[in-house]
């Protein structure tokens, strides 16, 4: 007979858990940078961007060096992000996403790639913040548009990030955003440093109590690093949740609700070495055990690929070599992320 973990590793696969800022490969990152120069941008401000960039990684491998290198704190992770943020603007995304299309078809066999993005970080930083606001819609299409690739067939959806960085008008305006534009967005998320959504509990909820009443549906940051970041307060609003993995930890009398709701944990391994959050995959291992004695869905996904150095099928990888899965439970997550997808 054959086994279902047979059948079903075929090559094809979903990643649900992947930030446009972090999905550029830093090979294609510095051929960007040194093919055009700083003449490439359009405006001052990328031009000073690109030039500085240039200054500060001359070579290819001091680029991916400063990219792959662990940082000690999820808060120095991010800031990687803001290397990265100030490239992707409408001019250039269709030449990102390209890059990021054709490698998920090549070198992931993924045929179904989320990708999500705060569309105010990718507005111009010299505009003034309501001209910033109303320049999102312009990135959001430039990005959908940017992300039709016939050739490599992946179908590619998109989540709007709100960020606990941002101020309250700003993540109110993404919202308006993703719920205008239904035709491109399939969803939110919560992204950013985790204490100051700590902070704004009340505002972040009722953005997702907002998002939830119009049934596009929700993901969001929590439960990642410490377990003073679960917030349980937002699970009747999540179908799924980015990372948690706090939760089974530390808070698992929550989990018989969790799968109540039908939430699907994203779990990305690298994610937490890199931050700093885990030494080891020892707690991964023990989460992983824990959702499935309570029968919950999870999947794994990628988060950061370039910054983490590891793509889709290297996280599965790791999660075999380090026992956070059989096998057999490679189909599984292979299953629930297609299921679970917005
Ligand atoms: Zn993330």
């Amino acid at each position: 007979m054959v086994e279902p973990g047979r059948m079903n590793a075929g090559p094809d696969y979903a990643d649900l858990h992947r930030h446009l800022g972090g999905a550029v490969h830093p090979k294609v990152l510095h051929g960007f940078l040194v093919k055009g120069g700083p003449d490439l941008g359009l405006s001052s401000v990328e031009r000073e961007t690109i030039r500085s960039l240039l200054e500060r990684f001359p070579t290819y491998a001091a680029l991916k060096s400063h990219f792959a290198g662990r940082k000690h704190t999820l808060e120095d992770y991010l800031e990687l992000h803001k290397l990265v943020e100030p490239l992707q603007t409408p001019a250039t995304m269709a030449y990102f996403l390209y890059r990021i299309i054709r490698g998920a078809r090549v070198f992931e066999s993924t045929s179904l790639l989320e990708l999500r993005f705060s569309p105010y970080l990718r507005t111009c930083p010299a505009l003034d913040s309501s001209a910033r606001m109303a320049a999102m819609e312009d990135v959001v299409e430039s990005i959908a548009a940017g992300a039709r690739v016939p050739d490599y067939a992946v179908d590619v959806r998109f989540v709007l990030c709100l960020h606990t960085a941002l101020r309250d008008d700003v993540n109110s305006a993404t919202l308006d955003l993703a719920l205008r534009r239904r035709d491109l967005i399939r969803g939110i998320d919560v992204a950013g440093p985790e204490k100051p959504f700590g902070q704004r509990l009340d505002f972040f909820l009722s953005l997702f109590k907002r998002a939830a009443d119009s049934y596009l549906p929700a993901t969001a940051h929590i439960g990642e690093t410490s377990p003073e970041h679960i917030h349980p307060e937002f699970f009747p609003y999540l179908r799924r949740i980015g990372h948690g993995v706090q939760i089974p930890l530390h808070r698992p009398d929550l989990l018989p609700e969790m799968h109540r709701r039908g939430i699907c944990f994203e779990l990305c391994p690298s994610t937490y070495l890199h931050t700093g959050t885990f030494v080891n995959l020892a707690p991964v291992r023990e989460c992983t055990r824990l959702l499935e004695a309570e029968g919950i869905d999870y999947c794994f996904c990628t988060d950061n690929p370039a910054f983490n150095g590891r793509y889709l099928q290297g996280e599965h990888e790791l999660a075999l070599e380090n026992d956070l899965i059989k096998f057999r439970g490679l189909a599984r997550c292979q299953r629930n992320a297609f299921a679970h997808a917005f």
